[in-house]
C-alpha cells in the first residue's frame, strides 16, 4: 500500500497506537483486520470499519487482514464472501492476499479449549439451553452454578472428545468456561465456548459437529494472526474482560481491543437481519437495490468509492453512539460528482414545443461539459424547430414566482435562444400536448448580439435527435428517521411506498447513446444519474438517479 496517502484526522484510536509505538509494545508493528461475518452484504457502516482498519494500516505502514468470522455454519454462504471481497476492493482497499477465515483456526481453537479444560477452567455442561439461561441470572442478581460445573478434568476431556466425535445430539452438552457466575458482567458468567451442531460448514464441510461461539473464536483468531490493535464497535466493550481472560489463561499474544461507535444513518436500517428481510420479502429487488444502504447498492446507484470513503472518514471516530443525517452522505457524492460528471440535458417528463419561426434546419450549438473543469471540454448539441422540454417548466396560469415558460412569457433555452410561448395546443380532453413558440435569433447564447435578459433558463432536447430511456427516481426507503425506533411496530410498517418512481420514455440528448452501465452524468437541473448495471439492455438504457441537485436553474441563468 502507498504510505504517502493522506493521513486520517487524529482520533483516540490513533492516540492509542501512537502510545504503543512510543513504548514499543508491539515492537513497532501495527496489524489490524476487518472481520466480517459472511451472512449478508456489507453496508455503509462496514465501510466505516473498512476505511478505519485499512486506513490505519496504510497510515502506519502496517497490515490489515481480511478475516471472515465464519463460526456459524448455518447462515453463511459463498455468495456473501464473494460480495464482501468485491466491495472492499471497490472501496479501494487491499488485503494483499491475507484472506483468512475463523474456520481456518478450528483445530487451533479446539486445542486451546482442551488447554482450558486441562487447567480446570472449562467444563462440559449438560443443562439445556433454557436452564443455562435461567441459571445465568439477571444483571442485577447473581447467577447460579451448574450442577455439572465440578466435573473432573478427565470426565470433561472425555465428554468434550465425544462431543467432537459426534456422539451426542445437538444441544445435549456444551463446553463452558469456568469463570464467575456472580460477576456483574454477564459475559463472565461461564460463557459457552462450544455448542453441538450437526451442520455442514461452507469451508470445513462435515468435519465438525461442534462449533465455537463467536466470543470464543474472535479474540483467539485475532491473537493467532498477531493482530496488534483489534478495533471493534462499542457493543463489544463489555466483552473485552472476557477476551482478556481467555488470552491470559491461554498465555498467547494479546492484541489491544479498542472500541468505537457504530455509524448509524437516519431513514434506513443497518442490521443485516433486517436487510435480509427486505431482500427475502422482495420489498427491494436484491441486496444491491439502489435504495438499500449496502455498498453494492450505492455502487449500483452511482455513488463513487471516493465519496463513500470521504463520508465515513469525515464523520470521524467517536466513543459515543450517534446518528448521522443522510444528507451528509448526499453532500459527499455531490461534491465528488460535481467535479467528475459530465453535464448533459435530459427531459424526464417531456412536453413538445415547436418553434414556428425557426427555419427547417438543424444547427449545432456548443455546450460545456463541466464548467468546474475546463479540461473536460465542449460538445455540439443539435438544435432545431422541434424540441422537448420538461412539462414542469410550463405553467398555463403561472403562479407569482414562476419565471419559466407561460403564455406570452419568455425563457432562455440553455446554450440556445430566448423563446416565447405563443400558443398552447390541447387535445380534446383539455390536456396540453404541445406549445407553439417563437424565438429571437439575436439572443443566441454567447453571441453577444442582444442584451435581452430573462429570469429563467430551462433545459431541452432536440426532438428528432432525442434518445429514449427509462429513468428511475429514488426516494428514502423509509418514511421515518428511525424505522427501528418504535418497539410496538415492525420496521416494515415504515416503508415509503413512493421510494421508487419509474419514468419511461424520457428524452435524452443524443450523445448519451454511448453511455455504458456504470457511467455517471449530471442531468442539468435534475441531479446526478448513473446507467444501471442490472436492467440496462442494448436497446433500453435505464438510468438511476444518484442524488438530486440542490442547485437550481437560477444559478445556471447567472452563468449564461
Ligand atoms: P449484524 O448486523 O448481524 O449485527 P455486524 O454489523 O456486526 O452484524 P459483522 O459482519 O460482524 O456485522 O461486521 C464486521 C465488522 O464491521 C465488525 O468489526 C463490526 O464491528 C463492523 N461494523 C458493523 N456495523 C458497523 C457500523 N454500523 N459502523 C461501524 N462498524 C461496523
Ligand atoms: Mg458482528
Amino acid at each position: 500500500m502507498n504510505q504517502n496517502e493522506k493521513s486520517l484526522p487524529s482520533n483516540f484510536i490513533k492516540d492509542r497506537i501512537d502510545d504503543d509505538l512510543k513504548t514499543g509494545k508491539y515492537a513497532g508493528k501495527v496489524i489490524t483486520r476487518f472481520p466480517p461475518e459472511p451472512n449478508g452484504y456489507l453496508h455503509i457502516g462496514h465501510a466505516k470499519s473498512i476505511a478505519l482498519n485499512f486506513g490505519l494500516a496504510r497510515e502506519y505502514n502496517g497490515k490489515c487482514n481480511l478475516r471472515f468470522d465464519d463460526t456459524n455454519p448455518t447462515k453463511e454462504e459463498q455468495e456473501y464472501v464473494d460480495s464482501i471481497k468485491e466491495d472492499i476492493k471497490w472501496l479501494g482497499f487491499d488485503w494483499e492476499g491475507r484472506e483468512y477465515y475463523a474456520s481456518d483456526y478450528f483445530d487451533k481453537l479446539y486445542e486451546y479449549a482442551i488447554k482450558l479444560v486441562k487447567k480446570g477452567v472449562a467444563y462440559v455442561d449438560s443443562l439445556s439451553s433454557e436452564e443455562i439461561k435461567e441459571y445465568r441470572g439477571m444483571p442485577t442478581s447473581p447467577g447460579k452454578e451448574s450442577p455439572y460445573r465440578n466435573r473432573t478434568v478427565d470426565e470433561n476431556l472425555e465428554l468434550f472428545e465425544k462431543m467432537k466425535n459426534g456422539e451426542f445430539e445437538d444441544g445435549e452438552h456444551v463446553l463452558r468456561a469456568k469463570i464467575d457466575m456472580t460477576s456483574p458482567n454477564m459475559n463472565l458468567r461461564d460463557p459457552v465456548l462450544y455448542r453441538i451442531k450437526h451442520a455442514h460448514h461452507h469451508r470445513t464441510g462435515d468435519k465438525w459437529c461442534i462449533y465455537p461461539m463467536y466470543d470464543w473464536a474472535h479474540g483467539q483468531s485475532d491473537s493467532i494472526e498477531g493482530i496488534t490493535h483489534s478495533i471493534c464497535t462499542l457493543e463489544f466493550e463489555n466483552h473485552r474482560p472476557l477476551y482478556d481472560w481467555f488470552i491470559d489463561q491461554l498465555e498467547i499474544h494479546h492484541p489491544s481491543q479498542i472500541e468505537f461507535a457504530r455509524l448509524n444513518l437516519n431513514y434506513t436500517v443497518m442490521s443485516k437481519r433486517k436487510l435480509l428481510q427486505l431482500v427475502e420479502q422482495k420489498i427491494v429487488d436484491g441486496w444491491d437495490d439502489p435504495r438499500m444502504p449496502t455498498i453494492s447498492a450505492f455502487r449500483r446507484r452511482g455513488y463513487t468509492p471516493e465519496s463513500i470513503v470521504s463520508f465515513v472518514e469525515g464523520v470521524g471516530v467517536a466513543k459515543r453512539d450517534n446518528v448521522v443525517d443522510i444528507s451528509v452522505l448526499e453532500y459527499a457524492i455531490r461534491q465528488d460528482l460535481n467535479k467528475k460528471a459530465m453535464r448533459v440535458m435530459a427531459v424526464i417528463n417531456p412536453l413538445k414545443i415547436v418553434i414556428t419561426n425557426y427555419p427547417d434546419e438543424i444547427e449545432y450549438l456548443d455546450a460545456v461539459n463541466n464548467p468546474e473543469d475546463e479540461s473536460m471540454g465542449k460538445r455540439k448539441i443539435p438544435f432545431g424547430k422541434e424540441l422537448w422540454i420538461e412539462r414542469e417548466d410550463f405553467q398555463e396560469v403561472p403562479h407569482k414566482k414562476f419565471h419559466r415558460l407561460s403564455p406570452g412569457n419568455e425563457v432562455r433555452l440553455r446554450y440556445a435562444y430566448i423563446i416565447k410561448c405563443e400558443e398552447v395546443i390541447k387535445d380534446e380532453l383539455g390536456n396540453i400536448i404541445e406549445l407553439r413558440c417563437s424565438y429571437d435569433p439575436d439572443t443566441k447564447s454567447g453571441s453577444g448580439k442582444s442584451d435581452k435578459k430573462v429570469k429563467g433558463t430551462i433545459h431541452w432536447v432536440s426532438a428528432p435527435h432525442a434518445f429514449e430511456a427509462e429513468i428511475r427516481l429514488y426516494d428514502r426507503l423509509f418514511n421515518v428517521e428511525n424505522p427501528s425506533g418504535d418497539k410496538d411496530k415492525d420496521f416494515l410498517d415504515f416503508i415509503n411506498p413512493q421510494s421508487l418512481e419509474i419514468k419511461t420514455k424520457c428524452k435524452l440528448e443524443p450523445g448519451l447513446k454511448d453511455a455504458k452501465p456504470g457511467d455517471r452524468f449530471q442531468f442539468e437541473r435534475q441531479g446526478y444519474f448513473c446507467v444501471d448495471t442490472k436492467y440496462t439492455t442494448l436497446d433500453k438504457p435505464v438510468f438511476n438517479r444518484v442524488v438530486t441537485l440542490r442547485d437550481t436553474w437560477a444559478k445556471i441563468a447567472s452563468r449564461q
